[in-house]
Order: C-alpha cells, then sequence, then structure tokens
C-alpha cells in the first residue's frame, strides 16, 4: 500500500479529505481510501499491483464489467476524431432512439452530465408543467446533491424539511416534503393536506442509496393514484435502479407508469451522463420548444453518448438481465447458505443490486427500520474482505453491484471469504 499511502497523504493537502465525492474517503469504515490504477472485467488493480473483486463498479455505471471490448472500441473510434463539437452528432440520436425504443416510459429524452442534474432537471420541468413549487421526497431516497433534495424531514409527518447540508437555504428546502417510505396512511394523509400544492412526487425507482429499501407494489400503486388524483407528476428516479432489475427498469417491475424517469450511471457505460425523458407532450415543454430553460456545454458528448450506446446494445443483445438472474441466484444461494448460522446479518437482492443487512426480523422497507449498529460490524467485514482482495463499497448502506463480467466462482470465493468471516466471528 506504499504507493496509495502516498498519494493518499498528497491527496489530502489539496483535496478535502482527499477525494472528490464524500463515501469515497473510508470515513465510515476506518482506513485510508485505496487509489486505483486499472480495471480488468470484473476486477479493480490499485496503484500498488493489488488486484480486487470489484463489488462497487463505480457506483453502478458498470454492469459490463471494467473495459468491456465494444465500449472500449465505441469509445476510441470517437476519440480518434474528436470529442466535442457543440454541435448535435449523430452518437446522441443512436443513444435516444435506443432508449425510446426500449422504454415504454420515454417518448423523448434530454441527455445531461450528471444523475444530479436529470433529477434537478425532471423537476424543474415538473414545476413548469404544473406551475407548483413543492415537492414529495422520501426519507432514505439520494437523488443528488441539489439544494432542495438535500433535505431531511423536520418533526411530524407531513412537515417541509430541513437543510440536511450546510449551504442550503432554509428556503429551498422548505419547497421539499419529506416522509418516510413505506407508510401508506401517512401517504394518504400528505396528500389530503399538501396534495395539491406538490408539482412532482420523487422516489427511487427501488431505493438504493440507503440499503436497498425494495417497496411493495401496493404502494407504488398507491403514490400512481394519488398522483394522478391531485394532478402532480410521478418522477421514477432510475438513476441507480435503471438497467439493473431484471425486467431492466423499476418501474417495469412494478408495472407502473411514471410521468418521468430520471436515468444515469449504465447509461453512460462509465461516462459523465445523466438523462431525463417521459412522454413527449411533457418533454416538448423543455427550451427552445418549450419555455423550461435547460442546457449544458458537453450534453451529448458523442464520447458519452458512444459509451452509453455500446453497453446498451451489449446489454440487449447478450440478454444482460438474464445473465444477471443466473449469477445472482447462484450468489443468493451461496449467501443464504453462509448467513444461515448469523441471527443479525441479512442479504437481500433485487436484480444486479445486493445489500448485507443488520438487522433481526425482516427486511427494512423504510430508512428508519435500518439498525445503526450495523455500521460497526460492516467496517470490521468491509476490512476483511480487503484483506481478501475483495472491493465493497465502504459504508454499510451501500448496496454491492453484480456484473456481467463476474464468474460463479467469483461468487463462489466472495461467500468463501464471507464464511470466513462469520467463522472468525466478525460478523
Ligand atoms: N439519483 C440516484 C438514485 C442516485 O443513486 C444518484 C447517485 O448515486 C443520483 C441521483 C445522483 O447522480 P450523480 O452522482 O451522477 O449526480
Amino acid at each position: 500500500m506504499k504507493t496509495s499511502q502516498a498519494l493518499y497523504e498528497k491527496a489530502v493537502a489539496v483535496l478535502p479529505a482527499g477525494v472528490n465525492s464524500p463515501v469515497r474517503a473510508f470515513r465510515s469504515v476506518g482506513g485510508t481510501p485505496i487509489f486505483m490504477e486499472r480495471g480488468e472485467g470484473a476486477y479493480l488493480v490499485d496503484v500498488d499491483g493489488n488486484r480486487y473483486l470489484d463489488f462497487c463498479g463505480s457506483w453502478g455505471p458498470l454492469v459490463l464489467g471494467h473495459r468491456h471490448p465494444r465500449v472500449t472500441a465505441a469509445i476510441e473510434d470517437v476519440v480518434s476524431r474528436g470529442w466535442t463539437f457543440g454541435t448535435p452528432v449523430a452518437e446522441e440520436v443512436a443513444l435516444a432512439e435506443m432508449v425510446v425504443d426500449k422504454l415504454r416510459a420515454v417518448e423523448m429524452v434530454r441527455f445531461v452530465n450528471s444523475g444530479t442534474e436529470a433529477v434537478m432537471s425532471a423537476i424543474r420541468l415538473a414545476r413548469g408543467c404544473t406551475g407548483r413549487d413543492r415537492v414529495l421526497k422520501f426519507r432514505g431516497c439520494y437523488h443528488g446533491h441539489v439544494d432542495y433534495l438535500l433535505v431531511d424531514a423536520g418533526s411530524g409527518l407531513a412537515t417541509f424539511g430541513t437543510a440536511s447540508s450546510a449551504g442550503v437555504p432554509e428556503a429551498f428546502a422548505r419547497l421539499t416534503a419529506t416522509m418516510p417510505l413505506n407508510d401508506p396512511a401517512g401517504l394518504a394523509q400528505l396528500f389530503e393536506s399538501l396534495g395539491g400544492e406538490l408539482a412532482a412526487v420523487v422516489i427511487e425507482g427501488v431505493p438504493a442509496n440507503n440499503g436497498l429499501l425494495v417497496q411493495t407494489p401496493e404502494y407504488v400503486a398507491q403514490l400512481r393514484e394519488l398522483c394522478d388524483r391531485y394532478g402532480c407528476l410521478l418522477i421514477f428516479d432510475e438513476v441507480l435502479s435503471g438497467f439493473r432489475m431484471p425486467k431492466v427498469m423499476a418501474y417495469e417491475q412494478y408495472g407502473v407508469s411514471p410521468d418521468l424517469i430520471t436515468m444515469g450511471k449504465v447509461i453512460g457505460g462509465g461516462m459523465p451522463v445523466g438523462a431525463y425523458g417521459g412522454r413527449a407532450e411533457i418533454m416538448q415543454r423543455i427550451a427552445p420548444l418549450g419555455d423550461v430553460y435547460q442546457a449544458g456545454t458537453l450534453s451529448g458528448n458523442p464520447v458519452a453518448m458512444a459509451a452509453g450506446y455500446a453497453t446498451l446494445r451489449e446489454y440487449y443483445e447478450s440478454d444482460v438481465p438474464g445473465r444477471i438472474e443466473e449469477l445472482g441466484g447462484h450468489l443468493d444461494r451461496g449467501m443464504q447458505d453462509a448467513l444461515s448460522s448469523v441471527a443479525e446479518m441479512g442479504y437481500l437482492r433485487q436484480g444486479s443490486l445486493f445489500w448485507l443487512y443488520f438487522h433481526r426480523d425482516e427486511a427494512p422497507r423504510a430508512a428508519e427500520d435500518i439498525s445503526g449498529q450495523g455500521a460497526e460490524v460492516y467496517a470490521r467485514l468491509h476490512r476483511f474482505m480487503l484483506e481478501h482482495s475483495i472491493y465493497l463499497a465502504p459504508s454499510s448502506y451501500e448496496v454491492g453491484f453484480l456484473n456481467t463480467a463476474m464468474t460463479e466462482a467469483d461468487l463462489d470465493r466472495f461467500v468463501e471469504v464471507l464464511r470466513a468471516a462469520v467463522k472468525e466471528g466478525l460478523v
């Protein structure tokens, strides 16, 4: 770890905590972040030459693993011709056509540069369409770092939020109502008092940023029904869940029709891309067709579009969801067996997302159900995994990501290391 440690020491002098995104800093698991040098399929290689089976997958984009040959070739092809023109390019049309063709909820799409931008822009669009300012989000859902979505609940149920970050004006936070997930009675009550003021309700397709908080189809159907009744838009934030479910998108999994969806991660194949899309009548309100302004110097960048397009072509042509279910089923059996003697730790999987959780009873469905004690156990497990060449996300609240570069043998090794951790009494 000599080179990684030396890099970290240099980094902290010039980058806050040595990182450009907080959770990379290893604050919740202890130790110092590992500097990576390259990716090889299912593996990461650090600057000291250590190789890790990678369950972080760059936090979601790499559903095909690192450096898939088809994606590499697409990127190289564009770069050889230039990498930004500030004009329309064929690559953005190809990716847009693919998305519109494959996703029932999307008749038109607009590309941006991150998931945060996608959600921020979708909410502006919802506000523009409804003429209302307020939005509802759920505690435990993360939608990027836009001001009015960095909000926690105030006291009580149907309250407007308070800023959960310094620098977020309370006036912005007050535009956002927050409530717990999986609370049908509370939801009905909230809509009764505020439904007429809401521009949009935003929910993660499958909440996966604060554990994996799988919602029931009945609850999602109720949400759709209430949005219809009160004339507010339902936004499914599929930045993380998109292209990671057995039926591709979470809204398909639930059989619901959102008004807008937001995407990111997989859709850019590992390049900085976000997107929002929905029914044409809504999307046509975006400038320059309509009065909702949204723009971007590098939006629809050809390298990013080509990486996304190559990723999605491979995704559909080689039936990635099918292969993930095979791999996932294999992992499920191994995990259930490895954890059979551990009463306080559970394992959950939805498509290519999995979560190790710490709870005595059934899997949590709301942030409030998650046991805080899990963080300490996870920190021990995280260290043990690293020592055994397995790279998990450095926080107990984060999910693990499967990808098609992984093999059954890779997953067996993961299970074996977990078994060893259980044997040593670490979990
Ligand atoms: N929405 C969801 C559901 C996310 O998981 C994330 C990031 O993890 C975002 C939005 C923000 O995306 P980005 O980090 O690309 O801005």
